[in-house]
């Protein structure tokens, strides 16, 4: 079967791993610090956090940005379900936004027409998740605007996006957000096995999430109520959690880091590929905003069914029985029985919905040859009987 999605681990990878096992420190040494560091550099972030998945520095984030019982988080229902539950993690509720037909990423028109009606029923959000769903980034300069005029906070979930660029910069600079969350899922485009990332301009937040990822605890003096009582002494002035990364992770991390853009750049290379040989079938591939360079952690075809005889789940079906392990991302979050139960109804969300009747994504990874690739191209074509 060719997956959908891979890591590629190479023996460098491995060496700075051993090497990281055979030192003082797994955890809490200087590695850690040295990825956030190469990371800050390479996207142009002024702080970065370092934590054991997105999933956790997405929570850190919303609560370093108040978000509590009584606020509203809104986000895109075509992502990962951890975008939204980041908000219910901190007692706030969930609503969603429809996506743009074109981008597949929350529409800022929509987002537009909402906040209008949200003003009038004094429902406004205090957060909104832009998430950059397959690497391809959101329309971040119109969310920002309207954050500037409604007064919601952003964070950019950028789980698919490390190593694309907006408007010509690194996704993660936070130009146009307060917070912005990486993945280091094998699946994605650089891995620690489990890891994340929280990125910031604001030295506030920075220090916030740098409490919340680890108990609440701090050994400055300067954040302390009173002198230290010794050299052993330290002080919890929050409640926080433990959310840290290993060093083992960080080695790993910062080893793959040196090929970020090799690897993109490879899979922007698949995206053409597949985007020339897939032309002739009737299906959509994906459209890029000019302004963007994608990090292309998926590629995702909707398939045109009034084109077709066969059914969505048909086309899906064919190509696993064929050995490619293509996959579906993602089940609109507002029609899982949890956020059902929420108040959240079938029909909410039409065009999700009408991507989710026609989206697969097919295999997309730094190490699918082009020959593998040309057998996905073929697959396809078989069962369109092209
Ligand atoms: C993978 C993913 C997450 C969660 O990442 P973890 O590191 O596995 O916690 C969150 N949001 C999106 C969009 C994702 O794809």
């Amino acid at each position: 079967m060719i997956p959908y999605g891979r890591q590629d681990i190479q023996q460098t990878d491995i060496d700075a791993v051993l090497e990281v096992l055979q030192s003082d420190f797994l955890t809490q040494g200087p590695v850690v610090p040295r990825f956030e560091q190469a990371v800050a550099g390479k996207v142009g972030a002024r702080h970065t956090l370092a934590v054991n998945s997105a999933t956790s520095a997405l929570h850190i984030a919303c609560l370093a940005l108040d978000l509590g019982p009584g606020d509203w988080l809104w986000t895109s229902p075509i992502t990962f379900v951890a975008s939204a539950n980041c908000g219910r993690y901190c007692g706030a509720q969930v609503d969603f936004v429809d996506i743009d037909p074109r981008t597949y990423n929350l529409c800022p028109e929509a987002l537009a027409a909402k906040l209008k009606q949200a003003e009038v029923e004094g429902r406004l959000p205090k957060v909104v998740v832009a998430v950059h769903l397959c690497g391809h980034p959101c329309d971040m300069q119109a969310i920002h605007a309207l954050g500037q005029r409604y007064g919601f906070r952003i964070i950019e979930d950028a789980s698919h996006a490390i190593g694309g660029r907006y408007q010509g910069e690194y996704i993660g600079n936070c130009r146009y957000s307060d917070i912005t969350v990486f993945s280091f899922h094998p699946v994605k485009i650089i891995t620690t096995a489990e890891g994340g990332m929280a990125l910031t301009n604001d030295d506030a937040l920075a220090r916030r999430m740098d409490l919340l990822r680890s108990h609440g605890v701090t050994r400055d003096p300067a954040l302390m109520t009173h002198e230290p009582d010794g050299p052993w002494y330290y002080q919890q002035i929050d409640l926080g959690y433990n959310y840290r990364m290993t060093e083992l992770q960080a080695a790993l991390g910062l080893s793959q880091l040196e090929r970020l853009d090799d690897y993109v750049a490879r899979r922007n290379a698949l995206a053409e590929r597949y985007d020339a040989a897939l032309a002739e079938l009737p299906l959509t591939t994906p459209w890029q905003h000019p302004d963007s360079y994608s990090g292309r952690h998926l590629y995702v075809i909707r398939i045109k069914r009034d084109q077709i005889a066969l059914t969505h789940r048909q086309v899906f079906e064919r190509l696993r029985e064929q050995g490619i392990g293509v996959n579906l991302h993602y089940i609109p979050v507002h029609t899982q029985p949890y956020f059902q139960n929420m108040g959240l109804k079938q029909g909410d969300f039409p065009e999700a919905e009408r991507y989710y009747s026609e989206a697969i994504s097919l295999p997309m990874y730094q190490g699918l040859t082009d020959e593998q690739q040309d057998m996905v191209v073929n697959c396809l074509y078989r069962v369109f009987e092209k």
